[in-house]
């Protein structure tokens, strides 16, 4: 069984007009535990929905999408999500952002504390805990909403054009950063860009979709395989 697992998916909007737009159509997927996936293709091809649609924010108009052999019946804790427009809390600091999640589940003070210094330091703003996002730079706001997302524990992230809204040095030092943080999360990552640059760095595997909706063009496996331990 696959962490992910996609069949026949199928997800059409009603436009302005009532036509039907098809963003995926009957897309076939199956994503293996703690590959980093990287979904590239030309913009509006389904890219976003597919995320969403794993994330639980989107339902599939037909086709079953399952994790860990689970129906997806809205949001949960399997996946966590990272937008490209950061979405933190503003009225929230750092750590209150990063303990959002875990203390929605129900642990302790001393869990959530502990959760929260672990997730801030492997983003590496231990200075910044009492921070606001708007006394942030954009590169500090997307490690704050990684954090956030990781300290879900999620066996799934999902990263929507992360960096895209990055200047090109600060994306280039948090491509190399998100490598050493999945290092230590070792969870499921799917991340969507536009930049094959970015794509070839990051990802086990490429998908590279066709401007058709949901049509998987490439499917490729970058370098060795990484050890299992
Ligand atoms: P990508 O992420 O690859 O750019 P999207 O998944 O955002 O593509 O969009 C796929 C198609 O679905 C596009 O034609 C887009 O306009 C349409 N679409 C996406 N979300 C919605 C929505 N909420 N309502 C209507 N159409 C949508
Ligand atoms: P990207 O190319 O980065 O995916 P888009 O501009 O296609 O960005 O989409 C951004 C957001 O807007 C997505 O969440 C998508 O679901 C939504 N969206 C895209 N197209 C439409 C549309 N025609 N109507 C309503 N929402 C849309």
């Amino acid at each position: 069984m696959s962490l992910i697992e996609a069949r026949g998916i199928c997800k059409t909007f009603n436009g302005r007009s009532g036509e039907h737009i098809p963003a995926v159509d009957q897309l076939s997927l199956a994503i293996e535990d703690e590959e980093f996936v990287v979904i590239v293709g030309p913009s509006g091809c389904g890219k976003s929905t597919f995320l969403q649609m794993v994330g639980g924010l989107e339902r599939p108009t037909s086709g079953t999408l399952r994790i860990e052999g689970q129906p997806i019946d809205g949001p949960d804790s399997r996946c966590g999500i990272v937008f490209q427009e950061y979405l933190l809390f503003p009225w929230k600091t750092v750590q209150g952002n990063i303990a959002f999640g875990p203390s929605l589940r129900g642990l302790s003070k001393g869990e959530i504390t502990s959760l929260c210094t672990h997730y801030i330091e492997l983003v590496g703003l231990q200075n910044f805990a009492s921070s606001y996002p708007h006394e942030l730079s954009g590169g500090m706001k997307q490690r704050v909403a990684i954090a956030r997302a990781l300290a879900n524990q999620p066996r799934v992230l999902l990263m929507d054009e992360p960096f895209g809204a990055l200047d090109a040095l600060t994306r280039e030092s948090m491509q190399w950063e998100l490598l050493r943080i999945w290092e230590d999360a070792r969870c499921t990552v799917v991340f969507v860009t536009h930049s094959i640059t970015e794509a070839v760095l990051l990802a086990d595997r490429v998908i590279v979709m066709s401007k058709r909706p949901g049509r998987i063009k490439k499917d490729i496996a970058i370098g060795l395989p990484r050890p299992r331990t």
